[in-house]
């Protein structure tokens, strides 16, 4: 089984902490880059012997800037060269300002059963700070007519630890996101990322920086709140009502197999990883050929166990041991022994069946990774 990712690098605007590979201002070749998008999956589709698929992640960019037609004919085009499995979780992220009824249930009768819908606030001011084009009220209507629509698994994507909030503001835009009762939430402490407006904005002091402890102290906040209210806390950054954790981001941190179509994206085929071109204009001449590739490398058995436990330990299930030995016919021991017990030492990870981040590793789960890469 495979999981599909399709890469839409178009937005309205560019928030000002973003540094995914998204671009405002290309309405022109949304055309073109579908047309590019068909000819990559059928010529894919052909190394991979029309495998099934068990998950398709439509991301982006903002993929709701397309008409739902132009979505419906990237997943006719995935469901006529692969096995799309009967019972698939396909999703799409969705900004508030982008969607309407009519535009859902088009998506929905397209054959999208799982939307995320990307709030990032509750909070007007700080929804214009971080450069989204959408009101606090747009995104409930948002969220409201999904359900109208007809959507039983909505994820709803917020921010907390942006510069002027408080963590009173933050437990209110959670009240406020766990009151529309969505089946997932996924919360990330923001990051300043290089090369951001919002960083040049702090380093020019326009805007403050934003405040690790108070981060801290949030992320506790959600854990704790999200718990109360039925969630399960099944992902560093992801919360999911019973049944509903994203299947499509599970097969990344269980190690499985992916193709990534589009711009940018990244494919994993056992050890062979690879990229696109992020350039969408580029990316769409070599769309049919190998090259749209920027890199390709085949990692070594070090490498892949090193990515086991670092995607492995995302997970709050952590690494379960017998599973790694089985998979790589060594002990996790012989290979990460002294980096473990260093981190079992000083209370961040713990060790039994399964080797897990403890609530002190998660809030510093960066320390860590660095010691598994
Ligand atoms: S909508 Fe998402 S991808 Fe687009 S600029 Fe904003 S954060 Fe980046």
């Amino acid at each position: 089984m495979l999981a599909i990712y399709v890469h839409i690098p178009f937005c309205k605007q560019k928030c000002s902490y973003c540094d995914f590979n998204s671009y405002p201002g290309l309405d022109a070749v949304h055309g073109a880059y579908i047309d590019a998008l068909v000819s990559e999956i059928s010529a894919e589709a052909a190394r991979f012997n029309r495998a099934s698929i068990s998950t398709i992640y439509i991301g982006g960019g903002t993929p709701t800037l397309l008409a739902p037609e132009q979505i419906g004919r990237v997943l006719g085009a995935i469901k006529d060269n692969f096995t799309v499995v009967s019972d698939a979780e396909i999703s799409i992220e969705a900004n508030p300002e982008t969607v309407t009824r009519e535009n859902l249930v088009a998506l929905r009768d397209a054959g999208i059963n799982r939307l995320s819908l990307g709030f990032q606030s509750l909070d007007d001011d700080l929804l214009e700070l971080l450069g989204r084009k959408h009101t606090a009220v747009q995104a409930v209507e948002a969220f409201r007519a999904a359900r109208g629509a007809g959507f039983e698994n909505i994820g709803i994507d917020l921010i907390f630890g942006i510069p002027g909030q408080s963590l009173a503001n933050w437990a209110l835009t959670l009240e406020q996101a766990i009151a529309l009762d969505p089946e997932h939430l996924s919360c990330y402490g923001l990051t300043i990322e290089p090369g951001t407006a919002l960083e040049r904005a702090i380093d020019a002091s326009v805007v403050a920086s934003p405040d690790e402890d108070l981060q801290a102290d949030m992320l506790l906040y959600t854990m704790d709140s999200l718990y109360e209210s039925g969630y399960e806390h099944y992902e560093i950054s992801n919360y999911a009502k019973p049944g509903f954790a994203c299947k499509h981001n599970l097969t990344y941190w269980n190690g499985g197999d992916y193709l990534g179509f589009g711009a940018g994206a990244h494919s994993k085929a056992g050890r062979a990883r690879y990229s696109n071109i992020a350039e969408p204009a580029k990316y769409i001449e070599g769309a049919g050929s190998d090259t749209r590739i920027a890199e390709s490398v085949q990692l070594s058995v070090v490498d892949e166990m090193s990515e086991a436990l670092f995607l492995g330990l995302r997970k709050m299930d952590g690494v379960n041991l017998d599973e790694f030995d089985a998979r790589f016919g060594q002990t996790i021991d012989n290979v990460f022994g002294e980096a473990i017990e260093d981190l079992v030492g000083i209370g961040l990870l713990v060790k039994n069946a399964n080797l897990r981040l403890t609530p002190r590793g998660i809030l510093l789960g960066n320390e860590v990774f660095s010691r598994f890469v």
